[in-house]
């Protein structure tokens, strides 16, 4: 896990894409739902290489689309920092 993690400021997006910073997979897509002035972070981890995605400044409320074959696992909420621990599924 690289220490200088970078934000990426997405939050007029409608769908945002969060893939893995270390090995580029796809984890999964955050999809607005509705416009609120609600601004969080969102991070998930790689069930890949147990890498993580960099973290994504979002504002609104966002419905969660894991990618294909993966499922949430786990979501810890740190300082209004959302960190999704996702997982392989068949
Ligand atoms: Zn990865």
């Amino acid at each position: 896990m690289a220490e200088d993690k970078k934000i990426l400021d997405v939050s007029d997006f409608e769908e945002v894409n969060i893939s893995c910073a270390d090995c580029e997979k796809q984890l999964l897509q955050m999809v607005k739902v509705e416009k609120t002035d609600t601004e969080f972070e969102i991070t998930a981890n790689c069930p890949y290489c147990n890498g993580s995605s960099w973290a994504n400044q979002l504002k609104g409320r966002y419905y969660q689309n894991p990618s294909d074959g993966l499922g949430l696992d786990d979501m810890i909420e740190k300082d209004g920092n959302f960190v999704l621990d996702m997982k392989k599924i068949k």
